[in-house]
């Protein structure tokens, strides 16, 4: 039960197994555009213009900065958690300068904070994890799509442990860049990032002043390349990681035949099946409103007197692979939780009874 990477299905792991299809494989072209037309219905996008290159989720988010933002320009970034204090890095590793409001632990944004930050200065863009998998906050990101716009700034998302367990709706919210990962709640194998670009993002991308610091991480160059693919015809900027594109494809067909809405729903489920047993043992998510709770991950906070290495270790004697807090500021007091991907009831049932187990075998004086 951890956050990624998660079990593929069967189908998905025989992908895997074959043998590199040559580039120019027509077969393989045709199933790459495939890919790319499942990735922009998956985010709820008509149009979209969509990119997947070889990479961690890290890689990606280092091409969005790379190829999105102009050195020397600030941004905001409203880090929920880790993977916000990543974008900082990133940011300023590429000379971005960084306005980071304060959001307290566990909690959204609050957005009148924000606005004041991205009024201040001509601020580029406004970055956000979509859910933080480090604390478990999912952000309502059409509200933060539209406090960017008001202040003519792009809203770039990483979305890398959503996409999968969470509704998206690119068009609808009118975000820039929905960055996505393979491993976490897609099912799929690691090593690919899912580009979603809005047409005010493929704009900047076309008519950019300056020049990224990044060849092999540039978005620019994939974009015809993605647009021939979808077209069925061959076109190259670097060689695709085919055997993972065509695994990918296939996770991506089985989660549009479960449908886009009912595997959100049947996450949500799982997550309200869980916190509710979860309660029964008297553990509480560091989530507190329920509206900002991620469907895919929960942060859980440790009861009182019970070590985390021990708690991980005895659930591990059950048969359940639980996760270390991640979060510095919560360092030992915390425990995670992957809900995501292929999970279903008894996965829920089975985690429930290994931590109420592992309770009961590592709380003082027991
Ligand atoms: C896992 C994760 C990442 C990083 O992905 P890597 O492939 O490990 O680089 C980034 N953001 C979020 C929200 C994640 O959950």
């Amino acid at each position: 039960m951890v956050v990624g990477p998660t079990k593929p299905e069967r189908s998905v792991l025989e992908q895997l197994s074959l043998p590199a299809p040559p580039l120019t494989d027509p077969d393989f072209i045709a199933e790459f555009g495939h890919c790319l037309a499942r990735l922009r219905e998956l985010v709820g996008s008509s149009s979209a213009r969509v990119v997947i290159s070889p990479g961690s989720g890290t890689i990606g988010m280092e091409s969005v900065v790379a190829s999105l933002l102009r050195p020397g320009v600030p941004v905001v970034v409203a880090a929920t958690g880790i993977w916000g204090e990543r974008w900082r890095k990133i940011c300023l590793r590429q000379r971005v300068p960084v306005k980071t409001p304060l959001v307290a632990t566990g909690q959204a944004p609050d957005l009148t904070r924000l606005e004041e930050e991205l009024a201040d200065e001509n601020c580029q863009a406004l970055l956000v994890t979509h859910v933080d998998s480090s604390t478990g906050v999912r952000l309502d990101l059409a509200a933060l799509a539209a406090l960017a716009h008001k202040h003519g700034a792009l809203l770039l998302v990483d979305g890398i442990s959503a996409l999968g367990a969470e509704t998206v709706e690119f068009d609808a919210w009118d975000v820039d860049c929905y960055l996505a990962g393979a491993s976490k709640a897609l099912g799929a194998s690691p090593g690919l990032a899912l580009y979603s670009l809005s047409e005010r993002a493929v704009d900047k991308l076309n008519d950019r002043g300056w020049q990224p610091f990044s060849f092999a991480l540039d978005l620019a160059p994939w974009l015809p390349v993605m647009a021939a693919t979808e077209r069925g015809e061959f076109a190259f900027f670097q060689s695709p990681a085919s055997n993972l594109v065509m695994a990918l494809s296939e996770a991506m067909r089985l989660a549009l035949a479960e449908g886009r809405q009912a595997r959100v729903s049947r996450h949500e489920t799982l997550r309200e099946l869980l916190h509710a047993g979860l309660a029964k043992l008297g553990i509480r998510p560091l989530v507190s409103a329920a509206a900002q709770r991620a469907n895919g991950v929960t942060v859980c906070l440790l009861p009182g007197g019970v070590d985390e290495q021990e708690l991980l270790i005895a659930a591990a004697e059950q048969g359940v692979v639980l996760q270390a807090g991640t979060l510095p500021e919560l360092a030992g007091r915390t425990f995670r939780i992957g809900h995501m991907g292929s999970v279903n009831a008894v996965a829920i049932g089975r985690t429930l009874t290994a931590i109420e187990l592992a309770l009961d075998s590592c709380r003082p004086g027991r």
